[in-house]
């Protein structure tokens, strides 16, 4: 007799779904206690999520940018903290992937991070620079094949689970603070001594300690390329459509609740429109805003990626600002409007409507780089730059 045995569904689609619905039963314990969600990461590795970015040539599934993005607003319907990790790792990968190959060193930690399941943490923020990402006051130093590095990096994402930080500064002591590098430093070559603690209005499950970080580690950790191009050609626009996937997520959950709420008022007095029905038609309507907007950013980044001189172009770097402004801000509408519906049902804790943890978490969307510094330099750029009219994508 055959006996056939259903496999488990392995599209990413249905590996992330797995790993929300897990994710989903720990969101609210991860939010109150500010606590690593250490259920929702190890089924991410259980599901081998962490490395399907790294080419198939080096054992990932070389998945775009559209399927992570897909994947951080599947987890963001679940758990914002988890989704953000999720999407800070791949922002991370996509350095290596986009910007490694051409070094021994990245190809081979490519190889390791898909095999072993390795998360990668970011230290880019810094003591007395915020936000400004292409600058660093702390600089590298390379004595032959050794480099060490000292960084008072105010904010690192799960720095204490990390097995790996890259890490910016300046290239040498005597460089300007825009020269800078990115270093692979291994969780073996770091010390992290705790200088803040990551107590939040939301987004707590990231656990954004600040750290005073000490490394040494082989100088060709160090990635070849300038930090400049690397931000200019991957960063910038990856960060943005990622943590734009996460944050359409939570949007989208939430409109999900209140949708939820109105069906249930519709079923309870049948023929009579609830009170919400129109607030969830105009909530649907900013919700479709945000995805569209989302999804425009994807394909002008797949289209323009492989053309280094158009990555590097102010009319590309002005629309991923605008799609990180757009998402940051209209989630915020849309989880108010939201709220709106639901009313003390939704203010409620503990509710099946509740919606606190999504407000708190969309808060730090428009911090994330401030969406001020984003505007300033848009508006730089687009003293210069003309603005683009045309309705072609
Ligand atoms: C959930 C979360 C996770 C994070 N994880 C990490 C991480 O893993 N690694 C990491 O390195 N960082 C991380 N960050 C930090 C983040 O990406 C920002 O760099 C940081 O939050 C900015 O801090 P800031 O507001 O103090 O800094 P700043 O950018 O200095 O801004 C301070 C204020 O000054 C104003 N401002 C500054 N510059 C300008 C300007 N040019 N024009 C107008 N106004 C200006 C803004 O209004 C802003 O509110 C994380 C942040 C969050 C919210």
């Amino acid at each position: 007799m055959n006996v056939s045995v259903a496999l488990p569904d392995s599209t990413l689609a249905a590996r992330a779904t797995r790993v929300a619905s897990i994710a989903a039963q720990h969101a609210d314990d991860v939010d109150a206690a500010a606590r690593f969600p250490k259920e929702a990461v190890d089924a991410l590795r259980a599901e081998r999520l962490l490395g399907i970015q790294i080419p198939v040539h080096l054992g990932g599934e070389s998945a775009d940018l559209r399927q992570i993005a897909d994947i951080c607003c599947i987890l963001g319907q679940s758990c914002s903290a988890t989704a953000m990790i999720f999407a800070m790792h791949q922002i991370k990968a996509s350095s290596l992937v986009e910007h490694g190959e051409e070094s021994a060193w990245h190809t081979s930690f490519m190889r390791r991070l898909a095999a072993e399941q390795l998360l990668i943490g970011s230290a880019t923020t810094e003591g007395g620079i915020g936000g400004n990402l292409r600058n660093s006051i702390c600089a590298i130093h390379v004595d032959g094949d050794i480099c060490t590095l000292e960084k008072d990096a105010t904010v690192i994402s799960y720095g204490s689970e990390a097995d790996a930080i890259l890490i910016t500064s300046r290239a040498h002591a005597d460089a300007a603070p825009a020269d800078q590098v990115m270093t692979v430093f291994l969780k073996d070559q770091y010390s992290l001594e705790k200088t803040h603690v990551w107590n939040t209005l939301g987004m707590r499950g990231t656990c954004s300690d600040g750290f005073l970080f000490k490394g040494k580690a082989p100088s060709e950790q160090i990635f070849p390329k300038p930090f400049a191009e690397i931000a200019a050609q991957s960063m910038l626009a990856t960060s943005h459509l990622l943590w734009s996937g996460v944050w359409y997520g939570i949007a989208a959950d939430a409109v999900l609740r209140a949708q939820a709420f109105v069906r249930a008022a519709a079923r309870k007095s049948p023929g009579v429109a609830p009170p919400g029905a129109i607030r969830l038609a105009e909530v649907s309507n900013k919700l479709q805003i945000v995805k569209s907007n989302v999804i425009a950013g994807l394909k002008a980044y797949e289209d323009t990626k492989s053309d280094p001189d158009r990555l590097m172009s102010m009319g590309f770097a002005i629309a991923m600002n605008n799609v990180k402004i757009c998402s940051s801000e209209t989630i915020l509408e849309i989880i108010n409007h939201a709220m709106l519906i639901c009313g003390i049902m939704g203010y409620k804790n503990g509710t099946p409507y509740s919606l606190g943890r999504h407000l708190r978490d969309a808060h730090s969307a428009q911090l994330m780089i401030s969406n001020d510094r984003i505007l300033s330099n848009s508006a730089n750029l687009l003293l210069v730059q003309k603005q683009d009219t045309s309705l072609s994508i």
